[in-house]
Order: structure tokens, then C-alpha cells, then sequence
């Protein structure tokens, strides 16, 4: 159990799209580490490399309780975050999902009812994707496209593949607060010094801890001169245009290892 929290979110992401695959030749390891250095070029878990500053993303809300609290912190330092927020949850709380986009931070989908990816049928996979969309679009019409983050950063490798062939962002995360597993607040401060450029951090705005170690967090930041962007401030609005998915992953799948491209 403790194996799978320290894995990276990239790696597990990896292991879980390659659990179902008929493999001939590669030994499953092979096959997952193939998958996983794949993945590592087409998931976000890290800013752009010309980016100086670090992304604090926010799961499972809007919350009626940590939200506000979330929000007024974030704008008191006059910091843009992401916040990764449930369908259902929104349309419960649509004023809150209105007050995230008007202070300028960036939303995402983080799916309709916080299931489990891997196991759901296709169709109800695309609903659960077509309906946070809906929901964020609904309330807060115009807003641009959401970046897609899974639940519990899990993904079978067909629903990958739809992701990446519709050119969705994909986001998991370089470091993890651990705020869901009761991290003390200390703890979750204590990332302030040791965040580096570029990191994603996973938290989540419906635990007290959270909101709690988040000033700390931000001074920290802010006497280290690292500023805090959201997605939407690094990336632009369309998705680069990936190279074929499908076919470069059935090729992964079936031979388990990809051809190499001579440099040149
Ligand atoms: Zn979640």
C-alpha cells in the first residue's frame, strides 16, 4: 500500500493502462516502463521547462466549508491556482464554482462523480467526462476547455487513448501533499521549502489541514521567490496536437518496445 503512494503518479498511471494488456514478447516490467516513459512525454505532471514558478492544484471540491476559505487565502497573496472540481459537486455549490473563475484561477475536470476510471464501461466513462464538461460550461459559460485530471490518478489505457486522440490535457502531479491521508498541516507547510520550479502538488480543498497550512505554505514560497501560476497561465487555451496516440500505443502494446528514431 505505502509501495503504490510513493510511486510516482506517472508510473502508477502506467501500470494501471498496461494491467489489461495481452503482452507476447515484453515482460510486464518492460511493457510498463515503456508505457511509462510514453507517458511521461503526453501527461502533464510537471509546468513547461521555461516556467519558474509552481502550480498548486486543488481536488474534489468546490466545498462548501474549504473552498471560500481556499479562495480568500489565495487571494490575499494574490495567487492563481487550479482547481480540479467534481461535477456533481459544482452544480451543489454553483456559486462557489463562479467565484473559483472569477478570481482568475483555472478549472478542471476532475470528472462528474469521483469514480474510478479504469473499471467503467465506455459509454459511461464519456458521460462522466461529457457531464463535468457540461456542468463547468453550464454555470460558467465561456470558460475555456478544462484540462482532465482522473480520480486517484487512474486510467485504463483505452480511456487514454480517447483522451489524448480528443488533444485533452491529461494532469497528475510531481509532488503530493498527502493532505488525504490526515498529513498534519506542518507537514503540507513544510512543501513551501521544498517545492522546486516546475512542480505540480497535489492537495485538495475539503480538508481543515489544507486551508490551514496554506498561508505557511505560500510565505514559504514567496520568501524562496518562487511564484504560484495556474494551468491556465502556462499553458495556452489549444492543446498541442499529439503525434498519432493510438497508433504509437498499439505499437507499445504489441511488441512492448517502440522503434527507436535515429536522431537526424
Ligand atoms: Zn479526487
Amino acid at each position: 500500500m505505502s509501495n503504490a503512494a510513493t510511486k510516482s503518479p506517472v508510473r502508477r498511471l502506467a501500470t494501471w493502462a498496461t494491467q489489461d494488456v495481452d503482452f507476447q514478447r515484453a515482460g510486464r516490467s518492460v511493457l510498463r516502463s515503456t508505457a511509462e516513459a510514453w507517458l511521461r512525454d503526453r501527461l502533464i505532471w510537471r509546468l513547461p521547462a521555461n516556467v519558474r514558478g509552481v502550480a498548486l492544484t486543488f481536488d474534489d471540491g468546490p466545498d462548501p466549508d474549504h473552498t471560500p476559505q481556499i479562495l480568500d487565502v489565495l487571494a490575499f497573496y494574490e495567487v492563481r491556482a487550479t482547481f480540479f472540481v467534481v461535477g456533481e459537486q459544482a452544480r451543489k455549490q454553483p456559486d462557489l464554482l463562479r467565484r473559483i473563475a472569477q478570481d482568475g484561477h483555472t478549472l478542471g475536470n476532475h470528472t462528474d462523480t469521483h469514480v474510478r476510471c479504469p473499471a467503467l464501461f465506455p459509454e459511461r466513462f464519456r458521460h462522466e467526462i461529457r457531464a463535468g464538461d457540461a456542468t463547468i460550461e453550464m454555470i460558467c459559460p465561456g470558460a475555456p476547455r478544462s484540462p482532465f485530471r482522473p480520480p486517484y490518478g487512474e486510467l485504463a489505457v483505452r480511456q487514454l487513448w480517447e483522451l489524448l486522440r480528443a488533444h485533452r490535457r491529461v494532469v497528475l502531479w510531481s509532488r503530493d501533499s498527502r493532505d488525504y491521508r490526515c498529513a498534519p498541516p506542518s507537514e503540507i507547510a513544510h512543501l513551501g521549502l521544498t517545492l522546486r520550479p516546475r512542480d505540480i502538488l497535489l492537495m485538495h480543498d475539503r480538508f481543515p489541514s489544507t486551508v490551514e497550512a496554506l498561508p505557511r505554505l505560500l510565505d514559504r514560497l514567496r520568501g524562496r521567490g518562487i511564484p504560484a501560476v495556474s494551468l491556465a497561465d502556462v499553458f495556452a487555451p489549444a492543446a498541442r496536437k499529439p503525434a498519432a496516440p493510438e497508433r504509437m500505443f498499439r505499437k507499445v502494446m504489441t511488441n512492448g518496445v517502440p522503434r527507436r528514431r535515429t536522431p537526424g
